[in-house]
Protein backbone atom coordinates (compact mmCIF):
# COMPACT_ATOMS: atom_id res chain seq x y z
CA UNK A 1 0.00 0.00 0.00
CA UNK A 2 1.56 3.23 -0.88
CA UNK A 3 0.36 6.34 1.00
CA UNK A 4 -0.51 9.67 -0.20
CA UNK A 5 2.13 12.05 0.01
CA UNK A 6 1.64 15.48 2.09
CA UNK A 7 3.64 18.39 -0.41
CA UNK A 8 5.97 20.14 2.01
CA UNK A 9 4.95 23.45 1.88
CA UNK A 10 1.91 22.15 4.07
CA UNK A 11 3.75 22.84 7.04
CA UNK A 12 3.79 26.34 6.26
CA UNK A 13 0.52 27.82 4.00
CA UNK A 14 -2.73 27.77 6.14
CA UNK A 15 -6.01 27.01 4.21
CA UNK A 16 -9.13 28.37 5.11
CA UNK A 17 -12.61 26.66 5.03
CA UNK A 18 -14.17 29.75 2.67
CA UNK A 19 -12.23 32.98 2.16
CA UNK A 20 -14.19 35.92 0.86
CA UNK A 21 -12.54 36.58 -2.86
CA UNK A 22 -13.19 40.18 -3.56
CA UNK A 23 -12.38 41.89 -7.40
CA UNK A 24 -11.25 45.11 -8.60
CA UNK A 25 -14.28 46.55 -9.18
CA UNK A 26 -15.23 46.20 -5.02
CA UNK A 27 -12.30 48.98 -4.34
CA UNK A 28 -13.44 51.18 -7.52
CA UNK A 29 -17.27 51.13 -5.89
CA UNK A 30 -16.02 51.29 -2.37
CA UNK A 31 -14.01 54.63 -3.16
CA UNK A 32 -17.23 55.67 -5.07
CA UNK A 33 -18.91 55.91 -1.76
CA UNK A 34 -16.19 57.49 -0.15
CA UNK A 35 -16.32 60.43 -2.80
CA UNK A 36 -19.92 61.16 -2.89
CA UNK A 37 -20.29 60.83 0.90
CA UNK A 38 -23.10 57.88 0.63
CA UNK A 39 -21.51 55.86 3.59
CA UNK A 40 -24.61 55.06 5.23
CA UNK A 41 -27.85 53.67 4.72
CA UNK A 42 -29.06 55.55 2.02
CA UNK A 43 -27.68 55.64 -1.56
CA UNK A 44 -27.12 54.45 -4.96
CA UNK A 45 -25.84 51.27 -3.89
CA UNK A 46 -28.06 50.29 -2.00
CA UNK A 47 -31.03 50.39 -4.50
CA UNK A 48 -28.72 48.81 -7.22
CA UNK A 49 -27.91 46.03 -4.86
CA UNK A 50 -31.66 45.21 -4.16
CA UNK A 51 -32.23 45.57 -7.74
CA UNK A 52 -29.56 43.46 -9.27
CA UNK A 53 -29.98 40.54 -6.96
CA UNK A 54 -33.58 40.29 -7.32
CA UNK A 55 -32.89 39.79 -11.19
CA UNK A 56 -29.95 37.72 -10.61
CA UNK A 57 -32.05 34.91 -8.34
CA UNK A 58 -35.49 36.01 -10.75
CA UNK A 59 -37.70 37.46 -7.68
CA UNK A 60 -39.90 39.95 -8.23
CA UNK A 61 -38.58 42.00 -5.19
CA UNK A 62 -35.90 42.23 -2.98
CA UNK A 63 -35.13 44.41 0.55
CA UNK A 64 -31.91 44.75 1.21
CA UNK A 65 -31.21 43.68 5.41
CA UNK A 66 -28.01 44.17 8.03
CA UNK A 67 -27.90 40.47 8.16
CA UNK A 68 -29.43 36.71 6.98
CA UNK A 69 -30.33 36.92 10.30
CA UNK A 70 -32.70 40.20 10.23
CA UNK A 71 -33.88 38.73 6.69
CA UNK A 72 -35.79 36.19 8.45
CA UNK A 73 -37.07 38.12 11.49
CA UNK A 74 -38.31 40.35 9.49
CA UNK A 75 -40.42 37.45 7.16
CA UNK A 76 -41.33 36.45 10.97
CA UNK A 77 -42.45 39.74 11.29
CA UNK A 78 -44.43 40.34 8.18
CA UNK A 79 -46.34 37.13 8.35
CA UNK A 80 -47.23 38.42 11.65
CA UNK A 81 -45.46 35.53 13.53
CA UNK A 82 -45.76 35.97 17.41
CA UNK A 83 -46.22 34.71 20.45
CA UNK A 84 -48.64 31.26 20.33
CA UNK A 85 -47.80 30.65 16.56
CA UNK A 86 -45.91 27.70 15.68
CA UNK A 87 -42.91 27.35 12.95
CA UNK A 88 -41.56 24.27 11.68
CA UNK A 89 -37.90 24.82 10.96
CA UNK A 90 -35.32 21.60 10.42
CA UNK A 91 -33.31 20.57 13.33
CA UNK A 92 -30.39 20.58 11.33
CA UNK A 93 -29.30 23.76 10.10
CA UNK A 94 -27.57 26.85 11.23
CA UNK A 95 -28.62 28.28 15.16
CA UNK A 96 -29.71 31.64 12.56
CA UNK A 97 -32.41 30.01 10.90
CA UNK A 98 -34.14 29.45 14.32
CA UNK A 99 -33.56 31.90 16.69
CA UNK A 100 -35.81 34.94 14.99
CA UNK A 101 -38.42 31.72 15.67
CA UNK A 102 -38.08 32.94 19.73
CA UNK A 103 -37.11 36.50 19.01
CA UNK A 104 -40.84 36.73 18.08
CA UNK A 105 -41.83 34.28 21.27
CA UNK A 106 -43.76 31.91 18.62
CA UNK A 107 -42.69 27.81 18.99
CA UNK A 108 -40.49 26.18 17.00
CA UNK A 109 -41.54 22.51 16.14
CA UNK A 110 -38.04 20.70 14.87
CA UNK A 111 -37.98 18.59 11.74
CA UNK A 112 -35.94 15.56 11.48
CA UNK A 113 -33.33 15.34 8.11
CA UNK A 114 -33.75 13.04 5.42
CA UNK A 115 -31.19 10.85 4.09
CA UNK A 116 -30.81 12.24 0.50
CA UNK A 117 -30.33 16.02 0.84
CA UNK A 118 -29.45 16.46 4.57
CA UNK A 119 -32.36 18.69 4.71
CA UNK A 120 -35.91 18.58 6.36
CA UNK A 121 -37.51 15.39 5.78
CA UNK A 122 -40.49 16.50 3.57
CA UNK A 123 -42.61 13.69 4.32
CA UNK A 124 -42.73 13.90 8.34
CA UNK A 125 -43.66 17.32 7.55
CA UNK A 126 -46.56 15.56 5.39
CA UNK A 127 -48.18 13.04 8.11
CA UNK A 128 -48.26 15.98 10.35
CA UNK A 129 -49.88 18.62 8.61
CA UNK A 130 -52.12 15.86 7.08
CA UNK A 131 -52.79 14.53 10.03
CA UNK A 132 -54.33 18.11 11.76
CA UNK A 133 -55.95 18.95 9.04
CA UNK A 134 -58.21 15.52 9.54
CA UNK A 135 -58.60 16.09 13.43
CA UNK A 136 -59.15 19.88 12.87
CA UNK A 137 -56.11 20.60 14.65
CA UNK A 138 -54.63 24.44 13.89
CA UNK A 139 -52.04 24.68 11.59
CA UNK A 140 -48.50 26.31 11.93
CA UNK A 141 -48.37 30.09 11.29
CA UNK A 142 -45.03 29.02 8.49
CA UNK A 143 -43.16 26.46 7.33
CA UNK A 144 -39.30 27.64 6.96
CA UNK A 145 -37.33 24.99 4.68
CA UNK A 146 -33.51 25.63 4.89
CA UNK A 147 -31.38 24.49 1.76
CA UNK A 148 -28.12 23.75 3.81
CA UNK A 149 -24.61 23.72 2.12
CA UNK A 150 -25.65 24.54 -1.17
CA UNK A 151 -28.32 21.93 -1.66
CA UNK A 152 -31.96 22.58 -2.23
CA UNK A 153 -34.61 20.87 -0.20
CA UNK A 154 -37.14 19.17 -1.94
CA UNK A 155 -39.64 22.07 -2.08
CA UNK A 156 -41.81 20.61 -4.82
CA UNK A 157 -44.11 18.53 -2.50
CA UNK A 158 -43.71 20.58 0.54
CA UNK A 159 -45.07 23.93 -1.61
CA UNK A 160 -47.71 21.53 -2.75
CA UNK A 161 -48.77 20.91 0.39
CA UNK A 162 -48.32 24.83 1.70
CA UNK A 163 -50.29 25.60 -1.12
CA UNK A 164 -53.41 23.01 0.37
CA UNK A 165 -53.50 24.32 3.35
CA UNK A 166 -52.74 28.03 3.50
CA UNK A 167 -49.43 27.66 4.82
CA UNK A 168 -46.84 30.44 3.67
CA UNK A 169 -43.42 28.97 3.08
CA UNK A 170 -40.17 30.38 4.03
CA UNK A 171 -37.03 29.98 2.54
CA UNK A 172 -33.70 29.99 3.83
CA UNK A 173 -31.88 30.34 1.22
CA UNK A 174 -28.49 31.64 3.13
CA UNK A 175 -26.27 28.89 2.14
CA UNK A 176 -27.69 28.48 -1.36
CA UNK A 177 -27.62 31.72 -3.71
CA UNK A 178 -27.46 30.29 -6.65
CA UNK A 179 -28.78 26.51 -6.14
CA UNK A 180 -31.86 25.75 -8.42
CA UNK A 181 -34.28 23.10 -9.33
CA UNK A 182 -32.97 20.89 -12.31
CA UNK A 183 -36.19 18.38 -12.43
CA UNK A 184 -40.10 18.43 -11.74
CA UNK A 185 -42.46 21.61 -11.65
CA UNK A 186 -39.99 23.96 -10.34
CA UNK A 187 -37.56 23.34 -12.72
CA UNK A 188 -35.62 26.70 -13.81
CA UNK A 189 -36.66 28.03 -10.22
CA UNK A 190 -33.63 29.28 -7.84
CA UNK A 191 -33.88 28.54 -4.37
CA UNK A 192 -35.48 31.39 -2.63
CA UNK A 193 -38.04 32.11 -5.04
CA UNK A 194 -39.70 29.17 -4.48
CA UNK A 195 -41.79 29.95 -1.28
CA UNK A 196 -43.94 33.73 -0.39
CA UNK A 197 -40.02 34.36 1.19
CA UNK A 198 -36.28 34.02 0.81
CA UNK A 199 -33.93 34.83 3.01
CA UNK A 200 -30.24 35.23 2.02
CA UNK A 201 -26.56 35.47 3.64
CA UNK A 202 -24.12 37.95 2.50
CA UNK A 203 -21.92 37.06 5.78
CA UNK A 204 -17.59 36.81 5.30
CA UNK A 205 -17.96 33.13 4.62
CA UNK A 206 -20.93 32.74 2.21
CA UNK A 207 -20.63 32.56 -1.74
CA UNK A 208 -21.02 36.23 -1.87
CA UNK A 209 -20.32 38.73 0.87
CA UNK A 210 -20.53 42.42 1.94
CA UNK A 211 -18.67 41.96 5.05
CA UNK A 212 -22.39 41.30 6.93
CA UNK A 213 -25.40 41.67 4.95
CA UNK A 214 -28.88 39.63 3.72
CA UNK A 215 -31.60 40.01 1.37
CA UNK A 216 -35.20 39.21 1.48
CA UNK A 217 -36.62 37.98 -1.76
CA UNK A 218 -40.56 38.15 -2.55
CA UNK A 219 -42.93 38.21 -5.57
CA UNK A 220 -45.61 39.98 -3.46
CA UNK A 221 -45.61 43.97 -3.54
CA UNK A 222 -47.29 44.14 0.08
CA UNK A 223 -44.47 42.00 1.74
CA UNK A 224 -42.14 43.77 0.24
CA UNK A 225 -43.15 47.11 1.30
CA UNK A 226 -43.85 46.07 4.85
CA UNK A 227 -40.47 44.32 5.07
CA UNK A 228 -38.40 47.58 3.76
CA UNK A 229 -40.77 49.48 6.36
CA UNK A 230 -39.73 47.21 9.15
CA UNK A 231 -36.19 47.41 8.41
CA UNK A 232 -35.69 51.23 8.59
CA UNK A 233 -37.50 51.68 11.67
CA UNK A 234 -40.97 51.31 10.57
CA UNK A 235 -40.38 55.22 10.09
CA UNK A 236 -43.70 56.69 8.26
CA UNK A 237 -43.15 58.93 5.21
CA UNK A 238 -44.15 63.11 4.86
CA UNK A 239 -44.40 62.17 8.73
CA UNK A 240 -41.01 63.39 11.11
CA UNK A 241 -40.01 60.89 13.57
CA UNK A 242 -43.34 59.30 13.36
CA UNK A 243 -43.22 55.22 13.51
CA UNK A 244 -46.50 53.26 13.29
CA UNK A 245 -45.30 50.27 14.49
CA UNK A 246 -41.86 48.52 16.18
CA UNK A 247 -39.75 48.67 13.46
CA UNK A 248 -35.47 47.88 13.41
CA UNK A 249 -32.22 49.28 12.17
CA UNK A 250 -31.82 47.00 9.67
CA UNK A 251 -31.06 48.48 6.25
CA UNK A 252 -27.89 47.78 4.63
CA UNK A 253 -25.23 50.10 4.05
CA UNK A 254 -24.29 52.00 0.79
CA UNK A 255 -20.79 50.44 1.84
CA UNK A 256 -21.91 47.32 2.16
CA UNK A 257 -24.11 47.22 -0.52
CA UNK A 258 -21.47 48.55 -2.99
CA UNK A 259 -19.63 45.41 -1.98
CA UNK A 260 -22.70 43.66 -2.85
CA UNK A 261 -22.88 44.74 -6.16
CA UNK A 262 -19.05 43.93 -6.84
CA UNK A 263 -19.45 40.29 -5.81
CA UNK A 264 -22.53 39.47 -7.77
CA UNK A 265 -20.69 40.58 -10.78
CA UNK A 266 -18.74 37.48 -9.31
CA UNK A 267 -21.60 35.16 -8.77
CA UNK A 268 -21.77 33.32 -11.81
CA UNK A 269 -18.07 32.25 -11.88
CA UNK A 270 -18.13 31.89 -8.00
CA UNK A 271 -20.39 29.21 -9.36
CA UNK A 272 -18.49 27.18 -11.79
CA UNK A 273 -15.72 26.97 -9.34
CA UNK A 274 -17.48 25.86 -6.67
CA UNK A 275 -18.95 23.50 -9.28
CA UNK A 276 -15.65 22.29 -10.05
CA UNK A 277 -14.30 21.95 -6.63
CA UNK A 278 -16.79 19.65 -5.53
CA UNK A 279 -16.54 17.50 -8.73
CA UNK A 280 -13.03 17.08 -7.91
CA UNK A 281 -13.59 16.42 -4.52
CA UNK A 282 -16.34 14.14 -5.12
CA UNK A 283 -14.04 12.14 -8.09
CA UNK A 284 -11.12 11.46 -5.77
CA UNK A 285 -12.94 10.99 -2.57
CA UNK A 286 -15.39 8.82 -4.35
CA UNK A 287 -13.92 5.59 -3.20
CA UNK A 288 -11.71 6.31 -0.34
CA UNK A 289 -13.09 3.81 2.55
CA UNK A 290 -14.29 5.56 5.57
CA UNK A 291 -15.91 8.53 3.88
CA UNK A 292 -19.05 9.43 1.87
CA UNK A 293 -19.58 11.48 -0.21
CA UNK A 294 -22.02 14.63 -0.04
CA UNK A 295 -25.67 13.46 -1.68
CA UNK A 296 -26.38 14.63 -5.24
CA UNK A 297 -30.14 14.83 -5.89
CA UNK A 298 -31.11 14.07 -9.43
CA UNK A 299 -33.82 17.20 -9.31
CA UNK A 300 -31.33 19.58 -7.96
CA UNK A 301 -28.58 21.92 -9.31
CA UNK A 302 -26.40 22.76 -6.13
CA UNK A 303 -24.12 25.69 -5.80
CA UNK A 304 -21.89 23.36 -3.66
CA UNK A 305 -21.21 26.05 -1.31
CA UNK A 306 -19.31 24.13 0.86
CA UNK A 307 -17.87 20.46 0.21
CA UNK A 308 -18.96 18.24 3.55
CA UNK A 309 -18.33 14.36 3.63
CA UNK A 310 -19.62 12.02 6.42
CA UNK A 311 -16.97 9.62 8.14
CA UNK A 312 -18.17 6.46 9.68
CA UNK A 313 -17.80 7.56 13.55
CA UNK A 314 -17.53 10.33 15.14
CA UNK A 315 -13.82 9.05 16.90
CA UNK A 316 -12.93 9.41 13.01
CA UNK A 317 -14.24 12.35 11.89
CA UNK A 318 -12.45 14.12 15.52
CA UNK A 319 -9.81 12.01 13.86
CA UNK A 320 -9.34 13.86 10.57
CA UNK A 321 -10.27 17.17 11.82
CA UNK A 322 -6.99 16.84 14.53
CA UNK A 323 -5.11 15.86 11.51
CA UNK A 324 -6.09 18.60 8.96
CA UNK A 325 -5.74 20.89 11.52
CA UNK A 326 -2.26 19.78 12.44
CA UNK A 327 -1.41 20.46 8.29
CA UNK A 328 -2.99 24.04 9.02
CA UNK A 329 -6.00 22.72 6.98
CA UNK A 330 -9.34 24.60 8.03
CA UNK A 331 -12.11 22.03 8.37
CA UNK A 332 -15.04 22.40 10.38
CA UNK A 333 -17.22 20.08 11.98
CA UNK A 334 -21.67 20.04 11.18
CA UNK A 335 -23.92 22.13 13.41
CA UNK A 336 -25.01 20.29 16.64
CA UNK A 337 -29.06 19.62 15.93
CA UNK A 338 -31.30 22.41 17.32
CA UNK A 339 -33.01 19.94 19.68
CA UNK A 340 -29.34 19.37 21.55
CA UNK A 341 -28.86 22.63 22.80
CA UNK A 342 -30.40 24.50 25.70
CA UNK A 343 -32.46 26.83 23.67
CA UNK A 344 -34.51 24.53 21.86
CA UNK A 345 -34.12 21.90 24.36
CA UNK A 346 -37.93 21.50 25.02
CA UNK A 347 -39.34 22.09 21.14
CA UNK A 348 -41.00 19.27 19.97
CA UNK A 349 -38.73 17.15 17.22
CA UNK A 350 -41.01 15.47 14.15
CA UNK A 351 -38.80 12.11 13.69
CA UNK A 352 -36.92 12.33 16.74
CA UNK A 353 -33.69 13.63 15.52
CA UNK A 354 -31.64 10.56 14.70
CA UNK A 355 -31.06 11.15 11.54
CA UNK A 356 -30.30 15.18 12.44
CA UNK A 357 -27.64 13.31 15.26
CA UNK A 358 -25.90 11.18 12.81
CA UNK A 359 -24.90 13.93 10.01
CA UNK A 360 -23.99 16.23 12.88
CA UNK A 361 -21.63 13.90 14.48
CA UNK A 362 -20.30 12.00 11.83
CA UNK A 363 -20.01 15.21 9.15
CA UNK A 364 -17.02 17.74 8.67
CA UNK A 365 -16.67 20.50 5.77
CA UNK A 366 -13.73 20.40 3.84
CA UNK A 367 -11.90 23.73 2.71
CA UNK A 368 -14.25 25.31 0.04
CA UNK A 369 -13.25 28.65 -1.39
CA UNK A 370 -13.03 29.86 -4.48
CA UNK A 371 -9.82 30.89 -4.59
CA UNK A 372 -8.62 26.94 -3.40
CA UNK A 373 -5.87 26.13 -5.89
CA UNK A 374 -6.03 22.13 -7.60
CA UNK A 375 -2.84 22.35 -5.22
CA UNK A 376 -4.05 22.91 -2.29
CA UNK A 377 -7.10 20.79 -2.97
CA UNK A 378 -5.06 17.88 -3.21
CA UNK A 379 -3.30 18.50 -0.28
CA UNK A 380 -6.39 18.18 1.83
CA UNK A 381 -7.38 14.81 0.06
CA UNK A 382 -3.88 13.86 1.16
CA UNK A 383 -4.32 14.99 4.30
CA UNK A 384 -7.92 13.08 4.46
CA UNK A 385 -6.24 9.96 3.33
CA UNK A 386 -3.57 10.03 5.57
CA UNK A 387 -5.79 10.62 8.11
CA UNK A 388 -7.96 7.37 7.43
CA UNK A 389 -4.76 5.03 6.51
CA UNK A 390 -2.82 6.07 9.37
CA UNK A 391 -4.71 6.90 12.22
CA UNK A 392 -2.13 6.82 15.06
CA UNK A 393 1.16 8.24 13.38
CA UNK A 394 2.05 11.79 13.90
C1 LIG B 1 -25.33 32.25 7.64
C2 LIG B 1 -26.68 31.72 7.87
C3 LIG B 1 -27.72 32.51 8.37
C4 LIG B 1 -27.51 33.88 8.94
O1 LIG B 1 -26.93 34.80 8.15
P1 LIG B 1 -26.10 36.02 8.82
O2 LIG B 1 -25.90 36.92 7.66
O3 LIG B 1 -24.84 35.44 9.36
O4 LIG B 1 -26.95 36.63 9.88
C5 LIG B 1 -28.98 31.97 8.46
N1 LIG B 1 -29.23 30.70 8.13
C6 LIG B 1 -28.26 29.89 7.67
C7 LIG B 1 -28.62 28.49 7.32
C8 LIG B 1 -26.94 30.36 7.56
O5 LIG B 1 -25.98 29.53 7.16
Amino acid sequence: MSLPRIPSSSLRDRIPLSEPHLTESASRYLEECLRTNYVSSVGPFVDRFEREFADAVGARYAVACSSGTAAIHVAMRVLDIGPGDEVFVPTFTFVASANPILYQGATPVLIDSEHGTWNLDVSLVMDEVESRARRGAPMPKAIEAVHILGRPAELERLLALCDRHGIPLIEDAAESLGASFAAGGLVGKQVGTVGRIGCFSFNGNKLITTGGGGMLTTDDERLALRAKHLTTQARTPGRAYYHDEVGYNYRLTNLAAALGVSQLESLVSFLETKRRLAIRYSDKLRNVVGITIPPSPPWAHPSFWLYSVLLETEQQRDLVLERLKAYGIEARPLWTPLHLMPPFRDSRVLGGGVVANGIASRGLSLPSSVTLTELDQDRVIAAVEEALMRPSSS
